[in-house]
């Protein structure tokens, strides 16, 4: 079902929710624009005790949370019947993952930050939501998870937004990826130079940098890439090294 044109609440929110959604190719439904609204209005309520994220409020929430956590998936937003699992490294205060949770009805969100507090506002947004049925939130370590039993090479798609370097983050990712899984890294600049970086710090992953998508945010709010890796083989079992080693010797 499609909603309204211009609603009333996130009208007064977002200067303009008609073009911000025809910028993104899809619109959420009645359900998926009140989840959206619910988890800003969590957002707010777990901010007074919790520094989870400064990206609440009005075209901060809807096009630097909402719009950019969304746009990498146009082609999927229009055939959500599929049944992924998709991983969120780094979730922080739950973006990209409870965003795409809302967004993809069928989808399986698993959600990993290594601070506790973190993880824990994010399972109870996740719970007050209703999604509980489908994220799960593990509060480890993205070197841990590589190498559990329940996250290592199970995943459709692996994510990351603003963790770490590059070459670390595909580390962080490419372990947890079923084959023929991909990796997806949010990123703001990209240039020649990590894209060359890039190329080389997968080969010891035995994936290989499938594309590069540029998306300027609406209201000139900025550049943003995604940068897809394929799995390309079985990642070698060095991988991810241990705790902390990916950011001080990073690949490539
Ligand atoms: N992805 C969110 C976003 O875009 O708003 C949060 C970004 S925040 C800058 C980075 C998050 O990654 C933090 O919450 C931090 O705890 C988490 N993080 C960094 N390195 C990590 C690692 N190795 N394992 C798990 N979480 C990690």
């Amino acid at each position: 079902m499609n909603v309204p044109l211009d609603p009333p609440s996130l009208a007064a929110d977002a200067g303009d929710p008609a073009a911000l959604w025809a910028a993104l190719g899809w619109r959420p439904d009645a359900e998926q624009l009140g989840a959206l609204e619910a988890l800003q209005q969590e957002l707010r309520q777990w901010n007074a005790r919790l520094n989870l994220t400064r990206l609440v409020e009005g075209d901060d929430y809807w096009i630097a949370q909402v719009f950019d956590s969304l746009w990498p998936w146009r082609s999927l937003l229009h055939s959500p019947a599929a049944p992924l699992k998709l991983v969120d490294v780094g979730t922080g205060g739950g973006f990209p993952g409870l965003v795409l949770a809302i967004a993809l009805p069928q989808a399986r969100l698993t959600l990993v930050d290594s601070v506790g507090r973190k993880a824990a506002a994010v399972q109870a947004m996740a719970a007050s939501l209703g999604l509980g049925e489908r994220v799960v939130v593990r509060c480890e370590r993205a070197e841990l998870s590589g190498r559990s039993r329940d996250c290592r090479g199970r995943f459709d798609w692996a994510l990351a937004r603003a963790v770490a370097a590059a070459p670390v983050v595909a580390e962080y990712l490419v372990p947890l990826l079923r084959p023929g899984g991909q990796a997806l890294l949010y990123r703001g600049q990209w240039s020649a130079a990590d894209q060359q970086a890039m190329e080389r710090a997968v080969l010891p992953l035995r994936a290989e940098l499938r594309r590069v998508e540029r998306q300027e945010l609406p209201s000139g709010r900025g550049v943003r890439h995604a940068v897809v890796v394929a799995a390309a083989g079985l990642c070698p079992q060095l991988y991810p090294r241990p705790v902390g080693v990916p950011a001080k010797l990073p690949l490539g």
